[in-house]
Order: C-alpha cells, then sequence, then structure tokens
C-alpha cells in the first residue's frame, strides 16, 4: 500500500526517530499540552513522586509517542514501549510492571485495545501501584498483593471516547492534542530538512505545510517523497516549483485532500445525495474500513468544516461541495 495518509508508521517512516524531536522545547505546537505538561514533570521532580498518569489522545501521527518519549526523557527517567495489542495476556502485564524500576515511564499505545482481563491488572496498578494475584483454585483460592515499583502510566489512543470509563478515570492528566496549523508544520518539514540533510526553499515548504492536513507524519513522509522529485526532475533544491509538481503527480490537492478523502466525499454527494450517511454504509460503499474512516480520514474532513456527524451518521457541507466546483441545494 502506497498511501501517504494511514494510520500507523511504515517503512518509510524507518528514520521517524532520527526525525523526533528530544526535548520539549524542540516538540513544536500543542502549547497548552507543553505548558501544562511542564509544570506536572517540574512538581513530580520537585516532590520526589512519580508523574501522575497521561493520556494521550488524537488522530494518528500527531506526536503521542514523541511526546510519551519526550517526557521520559524531561523526567530523567527510562521509558518502556509496547502497545495494547502486544499485551495478550494478564501474565505479560504483570511482567512489564514488575521490571520497571521507580519513576519509569510505561508507554501503551493504543491502549483502547488491551483487552479485559489485561485492562482489570491496571487498575491496582495505577491507582496503588499494585498488582493482585490469585494464587489457588476453588475455595481454597486467595488473593495476595504485591507492590510494584511507582511508575507513570502513558496511554495513547485516537479518541478518549474508546476506553472505558473505569480505565480512563485512573488517569490524572488527559490531553488532546490538536492538528498543527501550517505555520507550525512549516516549522517541522524545515526541521526535518536540515536533519536529513535536504535544501528547500520556504515556499515549497508553505506548500507541502498547506497539504499534509494539520499531521506531522504526514509532512515529514511528503517531505521525503518530494525529495525523490527534486532529484530526480530537479538539481536536488526543492523549489516551490517542484513542491507542486510532486504534490499533484502524488494526487494530493491543495488542501491536502487525497483519492481516499475524494472518494468517501462524493460517495456521501453522488451516492447519498449529500447524506446524512451512516458509517459502515459508508464503508461498505467506499471499500475503506470503518475504523480507517473515522480515526484516519474524517478527523481532517470535519476539522476542515467538509462533512458533519449528525445522529443519523455522515453530511457533507456547503463547503465540501464548493471546493469541488458543485452546486449545493
Ligand atoms: P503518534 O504517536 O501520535 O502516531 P508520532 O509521535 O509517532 O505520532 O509522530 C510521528 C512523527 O511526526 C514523529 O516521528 C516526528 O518526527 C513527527 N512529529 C510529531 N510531533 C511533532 C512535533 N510536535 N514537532 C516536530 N515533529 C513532530
Amino acid at each position: 500500500e502506497d498511501r501517504i495518509v494511514g494510520s500507523r508508521a511504515k517503512e518509510e517512516d524507518i528514520d521517524e526517530a532520527s526525525l523526533r524531536p528530544r526535548k520539549l522545547s524542540e516538540y513544536i505546537g500543542q502549547n497548552k499540552v507543553k505548558e501544562n505538561l511542564t509544570v506536572f514533570i517540574e512538581a513530580a521532580k520537585k516532590r520526589n513522586e512519580a508523574l501522575d498518569h497521561v493520556l494521550l489522545y488524537g488522530p494518528p501521527g500527531l506526536g503521542k509517542t514523541t511526546l510519551a518519549n519526550i517526557i521520559a526523557s524531561e523526567l530523567g527517567v527510562n521509558i518502556r514501549v509496547t502497545s495494547g495489542p502486544a499485551i495478550e495476556k494478564p501474565g505479560d502485564l504483570a511482567a512489564i510492571l514488575t521490571n520497571l524500576g521507580n519513576y519509569d515511564v510505561l508507554f501503551i499505545d493504543e491502549i483502547h485495545r488491551l483487552n479485559r482481563s489485561v485492562e482489570e491488572i491496571l487498575y491496582p496498578a495505577m491507582e496503588d501501584y499494585a498488582l493482585d494475584i490469585i494464587i489457588g483454585k476453588g475455595p481454597s483460592a486467595r488473593s495476595i498483593r504485591l507492590d510494584l515499583p511507582k511508575f507513570t502510566l502513558i496511554g495513547a489512543t485516537t479518541r478518549a471516547g474508546l476506553l472505558t470509563s473505569p480505565l480512563r478515570d485512573r488517569f490524572g492528566v488527559i490531553n488532546k492534542l490538536e492538528m498543527y496549523t501550517p505555520e507550525e508544520l512549516k516549522l517541522i518539514v524545515e526541521r526535518s530538512a536540515q536533519i536529513l540533510g535536504i535544501k528547500i526553499e520556504s515556499e515549497a515548504a508553505e506548500e507541502i505545510a498547506r497539504r499534509s492536513r494539520g499531521t506531522p507524519r504526514i509532512a515529514n513522509r511528503i517531505l521525503k517523497r518530494v525529495r525523490d522529485f527534486a532529484e530526480v526532475k530537479g538539481k536536488g533544491l526543492i523549489t516551490k516549483e517542484i513542491a507542486i509538481m510532486s504534490l499533484d503527480a502524488l494526487e494530493i490537492d491543495p488542501i491536502g485532500l487525497d483519492g481516499v478523502d475524494r472518494n468517501l466525499l462524493f460517495s456521501i454527494i453522488d451516492k447519498f445525495a449529500g447524506g446524512p450517511v451512516g458509517l459502515e454504509t459508508l464503508a461498505a460503499t467506499t471499500g475503506e474500513e470503518a475504523n480507517t474512516i473515522e480515526d484516519v480520514y474524517e478527523p481532517y474532513l470535519l476539522q476542515l468544516g467538509f462533512i458533519n456527524k449528525t445522529p443519523r451518521g455522515r453530511v457533507a457541507t456547503k463547503l465540501a461541495y464548493e471546493h469541488f466546483g458543485l452546486r449545493y441545494e
């Protein structure tokens, strides 16, 4: 699959690690989140306590993993990285928890995908730094409680609503990551270009920023694709012309919509007379997975004001019609 937009880090993102800011001061944008975290991190360090558990939510590629790593590094502790689907059994999580050092960060990506029995281990772990284990069977079974190191859980998910409420309630700090402005994305593109040794004109960086749907991962992916065009069709320097030519070749329109976005919008407009149309129906008509539509494509379309969510389904707005030069009635 050769999509620029997509939920997961892919092979082309292998150098993501090198592009990742390491300090809060290098982390561009998300000012509110940064301000709050700075205070909480300072306070935890002063009191010699573990930082309260942190939930980060927002669409893929907005910097949740990056921020988790930065939090650990600002706290001066180790981070253990895992994900919801990777922890299959309660014992897997117990093993991870008992191996943490005091004040360490445990990062669980896609935390909404933990299964129930694993999630239940987390409750006492988060609340009391304790692990309850049942030994024996039947009437003689009893539960013993083991102490765990004081740790900070950082959970990441696309939507806070995907978490069960007992889990969500156990996070002391809940932060929503917002889509980045074109100005912030321009800084990110220029920073990445510098790290990768790519020469880029200011206006070209702006062009990429405008078409990156508010998402740093997408901005970095586009930058790397455009570099290929610049090397093959130009002299290496990414000019505005090269940027526009490559973005057109990648079928990313001037506001960052790709083929899937167009397919989704045209389906609502053409096949369902502008909507409302339910998510599952939209998924079936477009051949996209409902989850992918909801987590990856919709956030940007909602942000643009091209679709609205109503109780009866998705509706295309006047702005969407106008973007495609269609009459809205
Ligand atoms: P998520 O975990 O939300 O899917 P990541 O943290 O993996 O997103 O971010 C994807 C990439 O985007 C990172 O490798 C990093 O290069 C870049 N990135 C994310 N947030 C920022 C930021 N605030 N400033 C600079 N680069 C960022």
